[in-house]
């Protein structure tokens, strides 16, 4: 799986789920694109049913950061993310991770909505972004640290993005 929004949305997620026939007890895997509370705010409800959490090594600093905002600002049902007993990657070795739990892809660092943004992407063509801004038009201003993460994306054999909201496109 990839994201689990917002807190206090579970019964949500069963809910959608259950229509499409899809056990929460299949969901082996979870990866977070960024630790904003629409993306990661049932990370810890999923890992209680043994969900494993797959993190980018630059994204641990940032799990924590949601813990405390959300201390600082409770939310109802916010489930504390639990340190530990999760699976960080390294920058420069994702792919045989994944190799080893049967998928052909890799983790890649590409910031400009967060620091901690991460998109995954499949062999098959397929780059789930989560927020990452599409690059600007000639009147916005060139932002370099969002260029280089589409550069980065592009440097894969990639056809379709999945962004965190709204519908696939394909990559021209
Ligand atoms: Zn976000
Ligand atoms: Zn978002």
């Amino acid at each position: 799986m990839i994201d689990a929004g917002w807190p206090d949305t579970f019964s949500q997620l069963l809910q959608l789920l259950n229509q499409n026939n899809i056990s929460v007890n299949l969901i082996n895997h979870l990866l977070i694109t960024h630790f904003h509370p629409s993306h990661a705010g049932l990370t810890q409800n999923l890992r209680d049913l043994g969900t494993n959490l797959i993190v980018h090594e630059y994204q641990v600093p940032f799990i924590n950061n949601l813990n405390v905002m959300y201390k600082k600002n409770p939310k109802a049902n916010f489930r504390d993310i639990a340190n530990g007993n999760y699976v960080v990657l390294k920058d420069w070795d994702t792919r045989s991770y994944f190799k080893s739990i049967g998928i052909d892809g890799e983790l890649i660092s590409t910031p400009g909505h967060s620091d901690d943004s991460v998109s995954f992407i499949l062999d098959e063509g397929y780059a789930f972004i989560g927020d990452l801004p599409s690059l600007p038009s000639e009147e916005e201003a060139f932002d370099l640290i969002i260029d280089d993460s589409w550069n980065h994306i592009k440097s894969h054999q990639v056809n379709t993005i999945y962004p965190g909201h709204g519908e696939p496109y394909l990559l021209n």
